[in-house]
């Protein structure tokens, strides 16, 4: 049976669990960590982010498995965000 993410205590929220719901959150890039070209959005300022496609989520991720493609070369906000915070809880319940 498939438990319904609203009711996924936090000792219960993983990534696996999850259709990778902060990779549609806005990803600002503010150290070179090797991001693709293809992958990076320019606004008018020269401010850097991660390209979002139609569907909302990140140019970068997978549509099939829900990982990233470029996962040693994610960006430092990428790595900072932690699966089960307040953050991560509250992108989980936007997308129920
Ligand atoms: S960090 Fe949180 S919101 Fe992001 S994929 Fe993992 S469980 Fe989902
Ligand atoms: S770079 Fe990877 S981890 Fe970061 S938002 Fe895109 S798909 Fe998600």
């Amino acid at each position: 049976m498939t438990i319904p993410l609203k009711d996924l205590s936090s000792s219960e929220v993983t990534c696996s669990n999850c259709r990778a719901c902060c990779c549609r959150l806005e990803v600002m890039l503010i150290t070179d960590t090797g991001v693709p070209e293809r992958h990076i959005a320019r606004d008018r300022w020269g401010g850097e982010t991660m390209r979002r496609l139609d569907d909302g989520w990140c140019s970068a991720l997978d549509r099939d498995t829900f990982l990233c493609t470029i996962y040693e070369n994610r960006p430092w906000i990428c790595r900072e965000f932690e699966m089960g915070s307040d953050e991560c809880l509250d992108e989980r319940a936007e997308m129920l």
